[in-house]
């Protein structure tokens, strides 16, 4: 079986070269079948497409019709043929949707999310759904309800998470690229994590329509490719306003499809020196700064900023986070979706043991810290609070891109990819893997993580984040970038 080629190829040759539309498809399912067998497999799969599901896909009226095409810019991309694989926080009318928890074993979508939808509507082919840690809650993909992750770059260690499985069907080449859901970097810290690309777009560029609720105010979906050129085609095809998301912005996207104009020559990138602390692993700091010089190499000007309140980001999000996910995951109470327990003997018992049973470790730990965030004499102490400081987060962005700054360069992560089993038992160190990721969501911004270097042989991400709505800048960037560290002139 040969490699799979990148999106853009692939279409290319489906629409001119006439190859048939479903053949790369079915060469991602001979390859996804590889890489679940074994005596170590991926599981990188919840369930094996592709996904038939027709009915509401098949009528294009309100959401695709003419106000959704003339919020989109003109440039239409083709994933014609492109097998996608989807994250299974996202709804999919032929395949379950669970977000890997066991409260929503077996549960189908009667409807289908819009970026699932728009993915189909570009020629793309959905080959499965992916593994998670249970809705989105984690950072390794340990916390899915059925069973963990592999990295393919080292099987004893962790894809990164939660989007894991979608980083993972990339990294192992079964996919040229793959939906993932980021609340605070569950895309860009796994596609660090996995040696790919992830992008995680402006908060309201893209429709949060049937993407299951986490943390309302922090869920973007974002694109994971092998490529800069894949993740962003991706993410073209899905971006761009929806009717049936209020928080969905009507905004034109920009073509950042074309590669031809990709470059870093004369753009301001600032580097925060608060993400330069001891956190960052020495080695992880060593490949960051090698980076910084490739992007001087290609004429960025690279200079030293400061985020005054970004030790404030991991504290706020996980107040934020968990209060707004106590209020989301109140709707499964085993009566409307998915796992009921059926030896209960009056209402009450079957909510109760229907959640204790239904939810795993993580996801109880986050309903009670966030009811408790949220309870009656202690809301402003921390809710409120959180949402002042995450402001002040907000503002430090401002500052930086009102003094000129185009663009920010950052470590993705503070560490490669860690063992299986290491931080189960310690979830503020699983937290403290966010530290890096987390300000974009709080502050709404877009941010893009690439594969630039290597520890010990495991991948290391760095970061480029932009100013609300400028995925175009941080996209051409970042391309130019992977042709910097690829040996290329990165546009010059
Ligand atoms: N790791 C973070 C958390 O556990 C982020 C998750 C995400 O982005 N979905 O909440």
């Amino acid at each position: 079986m040969s490699a799979i080629l990148g999106a853009r190829e692939i279409a290319s040759r489906v629409q001119v070269g006439g190859v048939a539309q479903d053949h790369y498809l079915g060469e991602a399912l001979e390859r996804a079948r590889v890489v679940e067998a074994g005596e170590l497999p991926l599981h990188a799969f919840l369930a094996l497409g592709p996904d038939t599901g027709t009915g509401e896909a098949s009528s294009l009226s309100g959401i695709d019709g003419s106000d959704g095409t003339a919020t989109r810019g003109g440039a239409s991309v083709s994933l014609a043929g492109v097998p996608v694989a989807v994250k299974d926080n996202l709804c999919t009318l032929g395949l379950p949707t669970t977000c890997a928890s066991r409260i929503l074993d077996g549960y189908v979508s009667p409807f289908e999310a819009t970026v699932v939808r728009r993915l189909k509507r570009a020629g793309g082919l959905v080959l499965g759904k992916t593994n998670m840690d249970e809705f989105a809650m984690g950072s390794s993909t340990e916390n899915s309800g059925f069973g963990p992750t592999r990295n393919p770059r080292d099987r004893s260690r962790v894809p990164g998470g939660s989007s894991g499985g979608s980083a993972a069907a990339v990294a192992a080449g079964v996919v040229p690229c793959a939906l993932g859901s980021d609340t605070g970097g569950s895309v860009r810290q796994p596609a660090s994590f996995c040696g790919i690309v992830g992008i995680k777009p402006t908060y309201g560029r893209v429709s949060r329509y049937g993407l299951v609720a986490f943390a309302s105010s922090l869920d973007q979906v974002g694109a994971l490719g092998a490529t800069v050129d894949d993740a962003a085609l991706l993410l073209h095809a899905i971006a761009g306003y929806d009717p049936r998301d209020a928080t969905s912005a009507p905004r034109d996207v920009p073509d950042w499809t074309r590669a031809e104009e990709a470059t870093v020559e004369g753009l301001r990138i600032g580097v925060p020196r608060e993400y330069f602390t001891d956190a960052l692993d020495p080695q992880v700091k060593r490949v960051c700064l090698d980076a910084l010089d490739r992007l001087r190499d290609g004429g960025a000007r690279v200079e030293e900023v400061s985020l005054p309140h970004t030790r404030y980001a991991v504290p706020t999000y996980y107040v934020l986070a968990p209060a707004e996910a106590s209020s989301n995951l109140a709707r499964y109470d085993g009566v409307r979706y998915g796992f009921r327990f059926d030896g209960a003997d009056s209402a009450r018992a079957v909510y109760e043991e229907s959640r204790t049973r239904g939810f795993g470790k993580e996801v109880v730990r986050r309903i009670m810290l966030g009811t408790f965030a949220l309870s009656a004499g202690y809301y402003d102490a921390y809710y409120g609070r959180a949402q002042k400081v995450r402001t002040l987060i907000a503002q430090d962005f401002h500052r930086v891109w009102d003094d000129g700054v185009d663009l920010l360069f950052t470590p993705t992560a503070p560490t490669p990819a860690f063992p299986i089993g290491e931080r189960t038992e310690d979830p503020m160190a699983m937290y403290l893997s966010d530290i890096f990721t987390v300000t974009a969501n709080l502050a709404g911004i877009p941010g893009i993580s690439l594969p630039i270097g290597a520890v010990d042989n495991l991948p290391v991400g760095g970061q480029l984040l932009a100013p609300m709505w400028e995925e175009a800048r941080m996209i051409g960037a970042a391309r130019a970038l992977e042709s910097l560290l690829a040996g290329g002139e990165g546009g010059r």
